[in-house]
């Protein structure tokens, strides 16, 4: 499939539906507490998007049953909310969330800590992929290269002992939730495709305290750290613009 650029109207209609995914994912938070199953936040989630006039971008995506994808701990991404997962003090939670609205999808995840005793590196994992996915989106203008963004976000994360999963990648993203390119959260500067005004992609990049390994549940979606590490995922979908970039997800 070849890229598709955006016209400034398209990257409006994708600014709404990210401002609807920012809206899930902040209320999303305040539901975070010791307790609470991540089925309850998946509830919380469906109802705010239909409020919004949204629809939600996830739910029967190649079958995946709920709106909200919410991975605990070592679970690195497309975890299945359940009322069985009780989040409890100390525990990460990577909530992925997408909205369409007008046909125009937008797509973000946030890494929330439950209550306040997180432990000091888990707590520094969590500063450290938002950190990447900043610096990655500091790369974005026209003229750079996919590689330069990949190559920003694995700087960050490997400066301080951790690392990037390589099983999954960013996205271009538009009408449909995954568009080309992919976009990897490592790579070499200057190697890749060149960025281009009216592109649209999502850079999220996925980091484990341990090694990048990451292999697949019988559920046939969450995936987890080989190693049992901790791992958290932050996204963000960022439009290429004529002077460099917009996050269209805050
Ligand atoms: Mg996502
Ligand atoms: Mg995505």
């Amino acid at each position: 499939m070849a890229v598709l650029l955006k016209s400034s109207n398209e990257i409006e209609k994708m600014r709404r539906a990210g401002h609807v995914v920012r809206q899930v994912l902040e209320l999303v938070r305040s539901h975070v507490k010791p307790g609470a199953t991540t089925l309850d936040l998946e509830k919380a989630a469906e109802k705010h998007i239909a409020d919004l006039g949204a629809k939600p971008a996830f739910k029967g995506y190649h079958g995946f049953p709920c709106v909200l994808c919410t991975s605990v701990n070592s679970e690195v991404v497309h975890g299945i909310p359940s009322s069985k997962r009780v989040l409890k003090e100390g525990d990460i939670v990577s909530v992925d969330c997408g909205a369409i609205v007008d046909g125009y999808y937008g797509d973000s995840a946030i890494t929330v800590p439950v209550g306040e005793k997180i432990d000091p590196d888990t707590a520094r994992l969590l500063r450290v992929t938002e950190a990447s996915l900043q610096s990655g989106i500091a790369a974005v203008k026209p003229g750079a290269t996919l590689g330069d963004i990949g190559a920003a976000v694995q700087a960050v994360v490997e400066a301080e002992g951790f690392s990037v999963v390589r099983d999954f990648v960013g996205h271009g993203i538009g009408t449909h939730m995954h568009e080309d390119p992919q976009v990897p959260n490592f790579g070499q500067k200057g190697r890749g495709m060149k960025l281009r005004t009216g592109m649209v992609i999502a850079i999220e990049p996925m980091v484990n305290i341990g090694k990048p390994e990451v292999m697949v549940l019988e559920d046939g979606w969450t995936a987890v750290t080989g190693d049992g590490s901790m791992s958290a995922h932050f996204e963000h979908t960022v439009a290429v613009t004529a002077t460099g970039s917009k996050i269209l997800t805050e």
